[in-house]
């Protein structure tokens, strides 16, 4: 489709801004303008309207765009941490729970044979000799386990007639063989105390501190 080199162009008047009617070959080459006489180059007019609209679309367009993906990136990001919060306090529910476990099991009152980890635990006699010398908390500790245990440590809570809590008792042994039984003997030094419940009973990994 060749365009007649006689073909005339629709051109504008740079200065003026009306229109000049001009030979196509002609385009790009300076003259007078018809109208107010000043000298301009013959060009097509800009379209204006066109390609600034569609730029300003694609700009917001862009914009828009990444504003989703930045709110999407947001968003996931916010998601993944509270996933991540939500599974740590998911843990540190379970952990102190678990934890707690003997605890809780020795305020309550203790069965005949309490089984706390491995350890079956007698119910626990505070004996007072009638001459008056020491008084001690006493029971057993057998292992169920088939591997021996070793430093193992029972923490006794003690008790006044009315039920109240007035101190703790704690034995240890070095050894219990597999299903070895351990009697335990606290010292009690709480006068007052007639009553002891087991409040823990466990390996101990690390030596505790003085
Ligand atoms: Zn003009």
């Amino acid at each position: 489709m060749a365009i007649p080199r006689t073909k005339p162009l629709e051109g504008v008047c740079s200065h003026c801004g009306r229109g000049i009617t001009f030979p196509a070959e002609l385009i790009g080459t300076s003259t007078a303008c018809p109208h107010c006489g000043q000298t301009t180059e013959l060009l097509l007019p800009q379209p204006e309207i066109a390609p600034t609209l569609p730029r300003r679309v694609i700009v917001w367009t862009l914009v828009a765009v990444l504003v989703l993906v930045s709110g999407l990136v947001a968003s996931l990001v916010a998601l993944n941490r509270a996933q991540r919060l939500a599974t740590r306090q998911k843990l540190a529910e379970v952990a102190p729970a678990q934890s707690a476990l003997p605890a809780e099991g020795a305020h309550a009152t203790v069965p005949r044979g309490t089984e706390v980890d491995g350890f079956e635990v007698s119910t626990v006699q505070v004996e007072k000799p009638s001459t008056g010398g020491r008084a001690y908390a006493v029971g057993t500790v057998a292992n169920r386990l088939d591997r021996p245990r070793k430093a193992v440590r029972i923490e006794l809570d003690l008790f006044n007639a009315t039920g109240q809590k007035v101190g703790v008792a704690m034995d240890s042994t070095p050894l219990i063989e597999p299903a070895g039984r351990w009697q335990f003997r606290a010292p009690v030094i709480v006068p007052e105390a007639v009553a002891a419940k087991l409040a823990s009973v466990r390996e101990q990994s690390p030596p505790p501190g003085p």
